[in-house]
């Protein structure tokens, strides 16, 4: 007997995997999928479309969370400014070089500077960074310090900054506002575009499990992502930090996570997807469930673990797993599913 939901399902996952655009009302049932062989499908599909679109290497990104001080007040964020308990730090200059240097001598081509939004590394302490990484260790520099001015992303850019984390966190306006006070979206929004237009790989990306996200906003921050073009796509877990007001809502599914991630791959094929921090934190296996549902990109952290152990965004983080033993581990689990590491830069393909 022929089951109508299936079929429409197929038909759906069928037209993905060659690359049709798919409307809201698509995707949602994909992102309801309950366990079991569809679901299956919508992953095996995923990491065909990664296979044919960007290969089987995976790349290395080492990030340098070089600042924990934030001015901002984000309700899902343990670095928020209200957080009193948090014990701040700031890494001096030399020795973020020195830390990128390390991720050279890993073999790893990309740095990515994080920090929370701080005041203290102002626009020439950031160029002079960036610039002081390029001529020490020629790796390409990534951005994750939040929402500037177009002139500090173009000052950036031209002190030799090629790429920009900024997720866009949630499509949904009314969401972003109440999560973020005292910023909109489409601030962000203008944010994407002004480093788009000055030459960027840009990264985007939402968190999934914030509290009053529903499956439509999932779907409209999957076709937000696309419509974005962005190059790279950050998908996470939401997880409760004990010192937010968020303390009491439940973290973000693994499953759901997955599922986001793999229709991400089916719309926006040639993208960089990480297997992020966040849904290996959630679970132990779940760096490697995203490799294998769409992801091709790891984000080994070389911050010095006297710092590492603050820059509590969430709970949970690995505090102790040094990154020479995280490396081991990631090598054999890449081998285990028949993936190499790649080299080289590993910017984006576009067609
Ligand atoms: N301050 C910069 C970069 C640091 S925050 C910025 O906000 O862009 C980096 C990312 O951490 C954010 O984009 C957000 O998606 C994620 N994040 C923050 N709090 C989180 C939480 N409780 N659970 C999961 N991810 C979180
Ligand atoms: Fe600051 Fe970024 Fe955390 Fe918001 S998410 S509080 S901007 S570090």
């Amino acid at each position: 007997m022929s089951d109508p939901v299936a079929e429409s399902l197929s038909s759906v996952l069928l037209r993905a995997l060659d690359g049709s655009p798919l409307t809201r009302e698509e995707i949602v049932p994909l992102l309801a999928l309950p366990e079991g062989e569809a679901r299956e499908a919508l992953f095996s599909a995923a990491d065909a479309v990664r296979r044919q679109e960007v290969g089987d290497e995976i790349y290395l990104r080492g990030i340098i969370e070089f600042s924990n001080v934030c001015a901002r007040d984000c309700l899902y964020c343990g670095l928020r400014g209200s957080n009193l308990r948090l014990q701040r730090y700031r890494i001096a200059e030399s020795e973020i070089i020195e830390t990128a240097r390390l991720i050279r001598n890993a073999g790893v081509g990309t740095v990515v500077l994080q920090s929370g939004e701080d005041p203290f590394f102002a626009t020439d302490r950031i160029c002079r960074l960036i610039a002081g990484i390029r001529a020490e260790t020629g790796l390409t520099v990534t951005l994750s310090v939040g929402e500037r001015s177009p002139a500090d992303y173009r000052a950036f850019r031209e002190a030799g900054a090629e790429r920009y984390l900024l997720k866009h966190e949630t499509s949904s306006p009314a969401l972003y506002r109440r999560l973020r006070p005292g910023s909109v979206l489409n601030d962000r929004l203008h944010c994407l575009s002004a480093l788009g237009e000055l030459g960027y790989e840009v990264g985007t990306g939402n968190m999934v499990g914030l509290p009053g996200q529903t499956l439509e906003t999932l779907a409209d921050d999957l076709l937000l992502m696309q419509e974005m073009n962005a190059d790279m796509l950050g998908i996470g877990p939401f997880i409760p930090h004990p010192e937010t007001p968020l303390a009491q809502t439940p973290a973000g599914d693994l499953y759901l996570t997955l599922k986001v991630l793999a229709v991400a791959r089916l719309l926006t094929r040639t993208t960089h997807i990480p297997a992020t921090t966040a849904l290996g934190t959630i679970a132990p296996q779940g760096r490697l469930l995203a490799l294998k549902a769409g992801a091709n990109v790891v984000m080994p952290d070389f911050t010095p673990p006297i710092y590492r152990q603050h820059y509590e965004i969430y709970p949970g983080r690995s505090k102790t797993v040094n990154v020479s033993d995280f490396l081991r581990h990631l090598q054999d689990d890449i081998g285990r599913i028949g993936r190499t590491i790649g080299h080289g830069k590993g910017g984006r393909k576009r067609k």
